[in-house]
């Protein structure tokens, strides 16, 4: 498959907050930056600092550095959203306008208590649908509740379908995997899945590369920006996540593989690197690369189908 008029896609790189990059976070920016520098995209920057209180203060600069101290670089300012909270609240208003959306006074322990099936071995439980058509508006929620309301949207019983330029065809029916989502939090927030869309929409993303782990997120977003009328459907790249030797998503307990602990330890950003684009295919052992080398070299059809792997060996290569 090969990505429409390539020339003028636009893409993101969109970190969140709410704790420092690390390596597997940092392997994905890159496969999202050599494609964009090899395609001639255009990059933007977007921080995802909505998910308070998950975010950290320091988080966002830190991001930043870290990514220029790798020659990860972007083409505008940088776009935050917690600036853009009028944009969200108008989207929630059209999907309320059309009822697509309704108040959910549920919390996490009524979803259970309901009997929702966790869904897969990521705690995401199935919503059943206990407050669809119960209340005429939130103000009404809240007073026979007493609860706070958020705000969910429904979702078809129709599987969403789409062609991932990496994943290949994916076929998500978000009936079974999710149910009706949260699109506002009951603190009046936006939710991740809705604040995405309303800004890639806003701002032209039409060419999306992030992780795997968010391939259903991209079906909520597709549904979500179909209701909306937002356009065509941006074209996605999901690539498998970094994992360690144990095949978990890598995390605190593989180690720490902050990028800003190398950075301190002394570790140069051609040994990061090399160690990355050996991850994405190039050779068959880590040496030190640079960012031109690797734009020149980095061929997707090379990145490795399967998650890589953060062992010992990888350790050593950038501390030894
Ligand atoms: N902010 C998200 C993350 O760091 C990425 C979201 C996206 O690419 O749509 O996982």
């Amino acid at each position: 498959m090969t990505d429409s008029d390539a020339s003028t896609h636009i893409t993101r790189l969109a970190p969140s907050p709410t704790g420092a990059l690390h390596l597997g976070n940092a392997r994905t920016f890159l496969v999202n930056y050599l494609l964009a520098r090899q395609r001639h995209w255009r990059i933007l920057m977007r921080m995802e600092d909505l998910d308070s209180p998950r975010v950290k203060p320091w988080a966002a600069q830190q991001a930043i550095d870290d990514l220029q101290w790798l020659s990860i670089a972007w083409d505008s300012t940088v776009a935050k959203q917690s600036d853009r909270g009028e944009a969200y609240r108008c989207a929630l208003d059209e999907l309320i306008e059309s009822s697509d959306a309704y108040p959910c006074v549920c919390s996490r322990k009524d979803i259970q208590q309901a009997g929702a099936a966790p869904h897969r071995d990521d705690h995401i439980t199935v919503y059943p649908g206990s407050c669809r058509g119960k209340y005429a508006s939130v103000r009404e929620a809240e007073q026979l509740t007493g609860r706070p309301a958020a705000w969910r949207v429904r979702v078809d019983s129709a599987p969403i379908v789409f062609d991932d330029h990496f994943a290949g065809r994916c076929e998500i029916n978000l009936a079974e995997t999710c149910g009706d989502f949260v699109i506002f939090r009951n603190e009046g927030l936006a939710g991740y899945q809705l604040a995405v869309v309303v800004d890639d929409a806003h701002e032209g993303v039409d060419a999306i590369v992030r992780g795997d782990d968010l391939l259903e997120s991209a079906a909520r977003q597709i549904h979500l920006r179909r209701l909306l009328a937002l356009g065509p459907e941006p074209e996605y790249w999901h690539v498998p996540l970094v994992t360690g030797a144990d095949g978990r998503r890598l995390a605190k307990r593989h180690g720490d593989t902050r990028l800003s602990h190398y950075r301190q330890m002394g570790v140069s950003p051609r040994r990061i690197l090399g160690l990355l684009g050996f991850w994405c295919g190039l050779g068959d052992e880590p040496r030190e690369m640079d960012m031109s080398e690797l734009i020149e070299t980095f061929d997707l059809s090379g990145l490795p189908g399967a998650p890589v792997i953060f062992d010992d060996a990888c350790e050593s290569f950038l501390t030894s």
